[in-house]
């Protein structure tokens, strides 16, 4: 496949590569990366989307960059439309991971290398490298946020020997999203000791994916849904209701948007359930500093965008880009060479050490909330 996917990279540029790839590859000047990503509603998707464009920019790539608006069909097309165009090479963040084997069959034909990016693309054989987080250790993240807000761990993630019982809900992603799974996965592992030895009880409950899963990750579908929990089963919000497993920082605020109209109090310390969160998105992050939202796992985009960009130069040179899991992530026809970055749970006293230091936001940014 490498040799393939060199000679026709070097096919599109105009030169000939020698067989084993080295030697006549194309100069990145010459490639076209074309970038797809599934929405700007959600704020990481555009950090993700400026920062593998600005990184490829600057290592010499052209880069044609698409948003589809959280539609599949858009998506669909605006692969489509890259491959007419003469992108050397994709990097895609799918919105459903299992719509769009009809464009990759495509590019592969053409002999186009694609980078999956964030999201396992699955049901084909034609994604070569996938680049991501540890998605199971992100739920195993979330979930112990959880467990710390509800005082069972203490900051190091140790027993805290707590032996209350406490009602929580549990939400996760969209179900046509591949990292859904692994994040619940690692969050209901997490969450198992507790809910076995009766400390925790899922007050609705709904523990089943198909009963707990938000469609396009939807704020606001998950604000509806915790109103019809609120009503169903703690009398419209004077039952006890303790904390939240929410998979991403927009069904975040949705569902502590529900909570506080149903007069659970305005942040955690009068009475808000904590929250857990996924993104570090800046409005979250805002809430977690004003004591709203409990937790959030920071996902640092920029060194995504790096392992994206480092994968397209490795295809561009006619090699194969390193990864560092190739057992995980079986995407029904193929187990895709992975390489998998790290994520940190943020609390309001690592806002300043993980955000800010980084400068991932300003502190002004922190305090504004935008
Ligand atoms: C990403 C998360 C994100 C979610 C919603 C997932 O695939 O891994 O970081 O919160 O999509 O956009």
């Amino acid at each position: 496949a490498a040799i393939a996917l060199a000679v026709g990279l070097a096919g599109c540029a105009g030169q000939t590569a020698a067989p084993g790839g080295n030697g006549g590859e194309p100069a990145a000047e010459d490639l076209t990366v074309g970038v797809a990503m599934p929405t700007e509603t959600s704020e990481r998707w555009i950090n993700d989307g400026k920062a593998v464009k600005d990184q490829l920019e600057e290592a010499g790539y052209g880069v044609d960059l698409q948003y589809a608006n959280d539609d599949i069909p858009t998506q669909q097309q605006q692969i489509e439309q890259m491959i007419t165009k003469g992108a050397d090479i994709l990097i895609v963040a799918s919105i459903d991971g299992t719509a769009l084997a009809s464009q990759l069959q495509t590019a592969a034909d053409k002999g186009i290398p694609v980078i999956a990016y964030d999201r396992l693309i699955n049901g084909t054989e034609n994604v070569d490298f996938y680049v991501t987080f540890d998605n199971y250790t992100v739920g195993v993240q979330q979930a112990t946020s959880l467990l710390q807000g509800l005082g069972y761990l203490d900051a190091d993630g140790k027993e805290t020997g707590l032996a209350d019982k406490k009602v929580i809900e549990l939400f996760a992603g969209s179900p046509d999203d591949n990292n859904t799974g692994f994040f619940f996965q690692g969050a209901m592992d997490t969450l198992k000791p507790y809910l076995d030895d009766g400390r925790l009880t899922v007050g609705s409950g709904q523990t089943s994916m198909d009963q707990v899963a938000t469609l396009r990750w939807d704020g606001a579908t998950a604000q509806k849904r915790m109103e019809d929990l609120l009503t169903s089963t703690y009398g419209g919000g004077s039952g006890q209701l303790d904390g939240v497993l929410a998979p991403y920082d927009g069904i975040s605020r949705g569902i502590i948007t529900a909570l506080q109209n149903a007069g659970y109090g305005e942040n955690i310390e009068a009475g808000l359930p904590v929250v857990s969160g996924q993104d570090a998105e800046i409005a979250s992050v805002k809430l977690i500093n004003d004591g709203v939202q409990f937790a959030t796992i920071f996902k640092d985009t920029r060194k995504l965008a790096t392992q994206a960009v480092e994968a397209a130069s490795a295809y561009a040179e006619g090699g194969e880009p390193e990864a560092n899991d190739t057992e995980t992530y079986d995407n029904g026809k193929k187990v895709v060479p992975s390489f998998l970055l790290e994520s940190d749970i943020v609390v309001k006293d690592n806002i300043t050490s993980l955000l800010v230091d980084s400068g991932y936001w300003t502190e002004d940014e922190v305090a504004a909330g935008v």
